[in-house]
């Protein structure tokens, strides 16, 4: 059970093993002064200098890709190899920034008939960061990483359940060479983050999380008109069109499901299957999923970890009984599994329909649902009848019938026969009830500047 708000509390074993004060009043307002005159200071620096830090931190990260993905294997449950996984992954989008950072912030010519037109990336100022606890490295990175070239300040809330990899970011920007407070690490409570976005100081907020509480940052954002960027949840769709290369059809949806034990925004998370291909589907499916291993997560040969708390086991659980009392049918699974530890069983559920909680919301952790449809406009029907438009998929071994088919599905992203995913150098972000703006790329760097006209006649 968590004791503190900001504690690690071992989903595997249960146990406490680290605890750390909040902050409040004072000394967040010390803090945000800090961040303050260190954007006074950091943004007059050359974008060059400003890139060589996130470049040494990427450096940084990878010296201490071990004990940084030990970390999170001991705070969130995640398997050791995707936890290293991650480290690498964020570490390339530090480089990615370090190195094509300073290009993205130049100057833009604008076309115009008459004098001179350009437009100047200038940044912001302080920036909040309100992050997740299920990429503890790389949602902080993808949001920090531009911003910081760029030359804004930032400022993270992390999650209470991932203390040590929150303290373990700050660490590596200050001893990457990054000022004092260019990087603030704030162990706050969610009504001082509502305070800090009303403090004249910070001059936008990002959050990337449940729905409900990007609702409650954008709200306070709005109010105080400073812009906001959501990073929601999603309810991603895997639409498999024909059956050819079935095997390995299947194996990208259960890649798709369970990595980071189902517990991502963009995981694979409805699968939409045309008739004729559904049995072998569902069979292939319910072969891997029994497959699945549940052991320590810092064992290699582990192949199923705990979700991230005990109550993210609980809720999941809660979901799947729920649906299966309201008439849905389970393949496998159902409930938890029998041991200690935040374990939730492989599970698949059919006949899912429009009323059922698993039709609505978002199922975050090892559990699948499958629909079978008739033909593609069943498919895309009840793909874009849902609240959220994250990422999504679609499989087929005709690329130009998956085209027309993902060009009809209401997404921010959508990968052709592969589940979504994510690099540093492709935009991240959705639409509808999964959030607004974008994330990575030269898109992720545009959000929170100033695209100032100067114009010469
Ligand atoms: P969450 O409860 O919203 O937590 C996310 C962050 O928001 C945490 O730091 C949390 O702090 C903070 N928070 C929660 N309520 C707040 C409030 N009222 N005011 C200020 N801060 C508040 O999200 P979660 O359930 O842990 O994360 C899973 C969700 O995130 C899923 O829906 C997932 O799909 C989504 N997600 C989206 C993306 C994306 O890129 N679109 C990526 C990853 C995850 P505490 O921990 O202290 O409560």
């Amino acid at each position: 059970q968590r004791k503190s708000s900001f504690a690690t509390v071992s989903p595997y074993t249960g146990d406490t093993l680290a605890e750390f004060p909040q902050i409040e009043g004072e000394e967040v307002d010390s803090a945000l002064e800090t961040a303050g005159h260190a954007f006074d200071a950091w943004r007059k620096r050359p974008i060059g200098e400003r890139a060589a830090v996130l470049g040494r931190a990427a450096e940084l990260m990878r010296e201490r890709r071990e004990p940084l993905a030990q970390l999170l294997t001991q705070e969130m449950g995640k398997l050791i190899s995707e936890a290293r996984g991650e480290v690498d992954l964020a570490a390339s989008i530090l480089s990615y920034y370090a190195e094509h950072g300073p290009a993205f912030a130049a100057d833009e010519p604008l076309d115009v008939e008459e004098g001179e037109a350009y437009l100047v990336n200038e940044p912001l100022g302080v920036l909040l960061g309100v992050m997740p606890w299920n990429f503890p490295y790389y949602q902080v990175v993808r949001f920090a990483g531009p911003n910081v070239v760029v030359g804004n300040t930032v400022l993270v809330k992390h999650a209470g359940i991932c203390p040590q990899s929150a303290l373990a970011l700050e660490t590596l920007f200050r001893d990457a060479g990054a000022p004092e407070g260019v990087y603030t690490n704030l162990f706050v409570s969610h009504d001082e983050v509502s305070r800090i976005i009303d403090s004249p100081v910070v001059r936008g907020a990002s959050l990337t999380g449940s729905e409900r509480a990007g609702a409650q940052v954008a709200e306070r954002a709005g109010r105080n008109m400073k812009p906001s960027l959501l990073e929601l949840g999603g309810s991603d769709v895997f639409i498999v069109l024909d059956g050819e290369g079935l095997e390995r059809t299947v194996g990208a949806a259960v890649a798709g499901r369970m990595a980071n034990t189902g517990q991502s925004c963009v995981a694979s998370k409805r699968f939409i299957v045309l008739e004729d291909v559904y049995d072998d589907f569902v069979a292939g499916m319910r072969r891997a999923f029994e497959a699945l291993e549940p052991g320590d997560p810092s064992d290699e040969a582990t192949t199923l970890g705990p979700l991230s708390s005990e109550q993210a086991a609980a809720d999941l659980a809660d979901q799947i009984r729920e649906t299966v009392d309201q008439g849905a049918e389970l393949v496998i699974g159902g409930g938890r599994i029998d041991r200690p530890g935040a374990f939730v069983e492989p599970t698949i559920l059919t006949g899912v329909k429009p009323g059922m909680r698993a039709y609505a919301e978002e199922l975050f952790g090892p559990a699948a649902v499958i629909y079978r449809v008739a033909d593609e406009d069943e498919a895309i029907a009840l793909a874009n009848d849902s609240q959220y438009g994250l990422g999504g998929s679609v499989f087929c071994s005709d690329v130009d019938r998956a085209r027309r088919v993902a060009e009809r599905v209401e997404t921010g992203m959508i990968w052709i026969n592969h589940p979504t995913s994510t690099q540093a150098d492709l935009p991240f972000g959705g639409i509808k009830r999964s959030g607004y703006g974008r994330e990575l790329s030269k898109l992720g760097m545009r959000e929170f500047v100033n695209r100032k006209l100067v114009r010469v006649l």
